[in-house]
């Protein structure tokens, strides 16, 4: 997966298209990722005891990350991401646009 977990990404297609969060979690196995404030699904909420209310909960619902784009932490621009190996011999990522690890 080029996305990891925290990165900020911009949603490229979709209700949500050209609006900006936050990851806040990645499904490999399925290619899809979970953002903060985006793709947001109501949720009716049934009360769980007596006399409790129920409500309307908003929760992000997972989208896929080939239509998000990541945005990079040294250029804030949206960009494609590369992957080199550093001094160390560890494979890192990097932004195509400005070439910083990201
Ligand atoms: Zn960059």
């Amino acid at each position: 997966m080029k996305i990891k977990k925290g990165d900020q990404v911009k949603m490229l297609s979709g209700k949500d298209k050209n609006k900006e969060g936050k990851v806040l979690n990645v499904l490999p196995s399925t290619n899809k990722i979970v953002v903060e404030g985006l793709n947001l699904l109501k949720k009716h909420q049934r009360a769980k005891k007596q006399g409790e209310k129920g409500q309307v909960v908003e929760v992000p619902r997972a989208v896929a990350a080939a239509k998000t784009m990541l945005i990079c932490s040294a250029c804030n621009k949206p960009t494609r991401v590369g992957f080199r190996s550093n001094e160390a011999g560890r494979k890192v990522r990097i932004c195509k646009k400005c070439n910083q690890e990201n």
